[in-house]
């Protein structure tokens, strides 16, 4: 069993303020791919690197499965980690890279020859086993680092923010095949990145972090259908989701002139002001006489597939944004004003000064 169990795990830097991760309770399943998603300095890095014991844990306890691993030194953890960047020796070959953990815990000549060709395999990486580090391209180079910690046929993996240095699109055809390869070896994987597209597409579950403290832990689909506050809404999803300040009535809630209903969990909740939050792709265009929410156009982009209008509506006397998921090509321009309502099953309801969902 290598589930991994973060119990109160807390990390204080010394003379810091607040701490960097604050209480933190999170369960990783038996060869699951847990992603750690959030802003920069929310605490992400400094939880994984408790984990793999290379950040004191303050407070708390880390376990993998029932092994008490809070204060076994990082080579006793049965974990390995792959870097931002590789951290590669460039004075040896990948052959050398990738077995060189294995010859320091005393692995075999044989038996280390084997795992690294079976590495290689996996990662198509056989042409280059002679290679040194600086004959590689970067995407090469992501994939020595990735084989040197799969040869350790680790317990866990831990990756800090793996695709960062490599472009956009490489980007995008790496996280696909680090997913797939995770789920062919069945490795329980904590993975950590600020980039919310990567944690979506690539978690079984996605934790979202901010200042030190979890905020939700759910599957990519629960936490973009159903965020439990005003800060995953906004951070899930791009475009973000259209979050606008709004007044109770009865059984809906007011957007400047625009009444739109909501459910009567969330209206029988309504106390103090709230915001209403509405994907793009949940807006519908409807003509100026059927009461929609004025919007007025300032950028059209036009993607192919579908487009999205930029536009601000007048909120209570002062200007929101608004962004709306379009299929009607060349239809709007810039200027325009264009009239949107939304389904009751797609509005959501925050409290704006709690952040808390209310339904
Ligand atoms: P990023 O995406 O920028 O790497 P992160 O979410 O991984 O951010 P952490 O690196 O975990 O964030 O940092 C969390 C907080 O702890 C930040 O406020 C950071 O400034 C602080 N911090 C991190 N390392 C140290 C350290 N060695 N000493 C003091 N404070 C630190």
């Amino acid at each position: 069993m290598a589930s991994v169990t973060f119990e109160g795990a807390t990390r204080v830097f010394p003379g810091a303020e607040r701490p960097a991760v604050n209480k933190l309770d999170l369960e990783v399943a038996d060869g699951e791919f847990l992603v750690l998603v959030g802003p920069s300095g929310c605490g992400k890095s400094t939880s994984l690197r408790m984990l793999a014991g290379l950040e004191e844990v303050t407070e708390g306890r880390i376990l993998i499965g029932d092994r008490d691993i809070t204060n076994l030194p990082p080579k006793d953890r049965d974990i390995a980690m792959v870097f931002q960047n590789y951290a590669l020796y460039p004075h040896m070959s990948v052959a050398e890279n990738m077995g060189f953990a294995l010859k320091m815990a005393g692995v075999g000549k044989e038996e280390r020859a084997t795992r690294v060709r079976e590495a290689a395999a996996l990662l198509d990486l056989e042409d280059y086993l002679d290679r040194k580090p600086k004959a590689l391209s970067g995407g090469q180079r992501q994939r020595v680092a990735m084989g040197r910690a799969i040869v350790r046929q680790p317990q866990v993996f831990c990756m800090d923010e793996p695709l960062s240095n490599l472009d956009a699109k490489l980007r995008v055809s790496t996280r696909t095949q680090i997913a797939a390869l995770q789920q062919r070896l069945g490795i329980t994987t904590v993975y950590v990145t600020h980039d919310q597209v990567e944690a979506m597409t690539m978690g079984d579950r996605v934790a979202v972090l901010k200042d030190g403290v979890l905020q939700q832990v759910d599957t990519p689909l629960a936490l973009y259908d159903r965020p439990v506050n005003l800060f995953v809404a906004g951070f899930i999803g791009s475009p973000a989701m259209n979050l606008l300040s709004a007044r109770a009535g009865e059984g809906s809630a007011v957007i400047g002139g625009y009444s739109v209903p909501i459910d009567h969990e969330a209206a029988s909740k309504m106390s103090g002001p709230i915001t209403v939050g509405v994907r793009p792709e949940n807006w519908r265009l409807v003509g100026a006489s059927e009461g929609g929410l004025p919007v007025t156009v300032t950028v059209v982009e036009e993607l192919g597939a579908d487009g999205f209008v930029y536009g601000t509506c007048d909120v209570e006397g002062t200007p929101g944004t608004v962004v709306i998921r379009t299929e009607s090509r060349g239809a709007v321009r810039k200027g325009d004003v264009v009239h949107v309502t939304t389904d009751p099953a797609h509005v959501h309801v925050f409290d704006t000064e709690s952040g808390a969902r209310l339904s």
